[in-house]
């Protein structure tokens, strides 16, 4: 079955607001295998609406209709599709019983407006809509279907999830069944990702690879078709571990989950616990590893110690040190993470060093240049590296970077304490 989105909106048309219905809704579906073909936007305007839904029903099956569906004047979705669709708008008692009844609850007479939203083509299902006022409803024609949904994103994520997508996977005829997961790489660019990849042949397991730059991340998703669950997990079981081996340790998550939570899991799973000393990252690091509900059971502090007077004051770096190798520099990142390490009496210090920019690179430390080291148990290491980037992109990836370094140490990642 193949699908058009058609999103409606003034809003839309205009740039307003940005259509993350479509893309929410292209995501669901193609994760359940359904192909979408087509997507639409028009705007509030009853010709435009009725002629994207004649143009959608001769290119496809199933038509999904985002927007519209309120109760003021520029709502006309219900009766644009009627007419569109040769059919009379009729009123839904129950509907407006119950729109009545909300509003009753509410302590409020239903305003005449919201009268409107209790008007569908004829034959229409109605998809109730227990988080707003708009319902949505389906129509269907002779070989095709037509979905109506409301606009809110917060409501039409929930249609979507629980009424729509078992509706289609009921609605299909070859049972299709799909599995997919996402390998959130970080640490390989895109193009080094696919040449590493390179022997790899997701045809074998009935797959398909799609790469997603998400900066710093690369993502790899393999969506497995198939007919049997079993064989379906078993491929793609296979295809992962496979693609896990290849990347060589880079892939920090799945799915839904984040490197923080990752490093959090690993951090509280060895009884550790991490002090951080941040310079041109100003703090990110600790607003990231913050961000994970039950943080303070393994991060117990950062300090920004952006000047060179904060560096000494709070870790004891040797001024003179700074003088001679300067801020950004191995020796001062590997002081800073033996400072903080110390005077926090945490399992582990991190620190990050290094220039931002715009302003201040050098021809020896150019923009970009940023020191990382950790002060652990083990020993303490450091290592420069050349990021690229505006400010906020070398700041986010001096962060990542450095969070990574704390997953890398406790899977045993980190080569120069291997060999200790
Ligand atoms: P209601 O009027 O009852 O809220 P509706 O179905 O008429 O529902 P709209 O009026 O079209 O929905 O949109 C409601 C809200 O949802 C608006 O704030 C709008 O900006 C937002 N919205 C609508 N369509 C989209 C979309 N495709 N992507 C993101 N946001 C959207
Ligand atoms: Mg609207």
């Amino acid at each position: 079955m193949r699908v058009e989105l058609i999103t409606i909106g003034n809003e839309l048309t205009s740039g307003e607001v940005v259509d993350t219905n479509a893309a929410f809704m292209a995501e669901l579906l193609s994760e359940a295998g359904l192909e979408v073909v087509f997507i639409t936007t028009t705007g509030d305007e009853a010709l435009r609406i009725e002629d994207s839904l004649r143009r959608a029903q001769e290119r496809v099956e199933v038509i999904i209709v985002s927007g519209g569906l309120g109760p003021t004047k520029d709502d006309i979705t219900a009766s644009s599709a009627a007419k569109a669709m040769k059919l009379d708008l009729v009123l839904n008692r129950e509907v407006l019983e119950n729109l009545k009844k909300r509003f009753a609850e509410g302590g409020m007479e239903m305003p005449i407006s919201n009268e409107k939203q209790a008007f569908f083509p004829r034959q229409a299902e109605i998809i109730p809509n227990p988080m707003g006022t708009a319902c949505g409803f389906i129509v269907r024609r002779p070989g095709k279907v037509f979905i109506f949904l409301p606009g809110v994103p917060r409501e039409l994520k929930v249609l979507m999830r629980e009424k729509v997508i078992p509706f289609l996977e009921k609605e299909r005829k070859e049972k299709v069944l799909v599995r997919s997961r996402t390998l959130k790489v970080f640490g390989f660019t895109e193009s080094a990702i696919a040449d590493l990849l390179k022997d790899v042949r997701p045809q074998d397991f009935s797959a398909t690879l799609a790469y997603l730059p998400r900066y710093p991340e690369n993502h790899v998703k393999i969506i497995i078709r198939g007919r049997v669950a079993e064989e379906a997990e078993d491929n793609l079981r296979k295809l992962e571990s496979l693609i896990r081996e290849k990347l060589q340790g880079r892939v920090i998550a799945v799915d839904r989950e984040t490197l923080e939570e990752i490093v959090g899991q690993l951090l509280r799973a060895e009884r550790a616990n991490l002090a951080v000393a941040e310079s041109c990252t100003g703090g990110l690091v600790a607003r990231r590893l913050t961000q994970i509900a039950g943080s303070s059971d393994y991060f117990e502090r950062s300090v920004v110690v952006y000047s060179n007077a904060a560096k000494v004051q709070m870790l004891g770096i040797p001024g003179d040190l700074i003088d001679r190798v300067g801020a950004v520099s191995a020796e001062v990142a590997e002081k800073m993470a033996e400072g903080v390490r110390r005077v926090s009496n945490a399992t582990l210090g991190l620190a990050i060093t290094g220039i931002a920019g715009p302003a201040g690179g050098s021809e020896e430390k150019p923009v970009g240049t940023v020191f990382i080291a950790l002060a652990s148990p083990k020993g303490t290491v450091s290592r420069r590296y050349p990021f690229m980037g505006d400010r906020d992109q070398i700041q986010t990836i001096s962060a990542y970077t450095a969070i990574d370094w704390v997953r890398r140490y406790f899977l045993n990642l980190i080569p120069a304490f291997k060999n200790l």
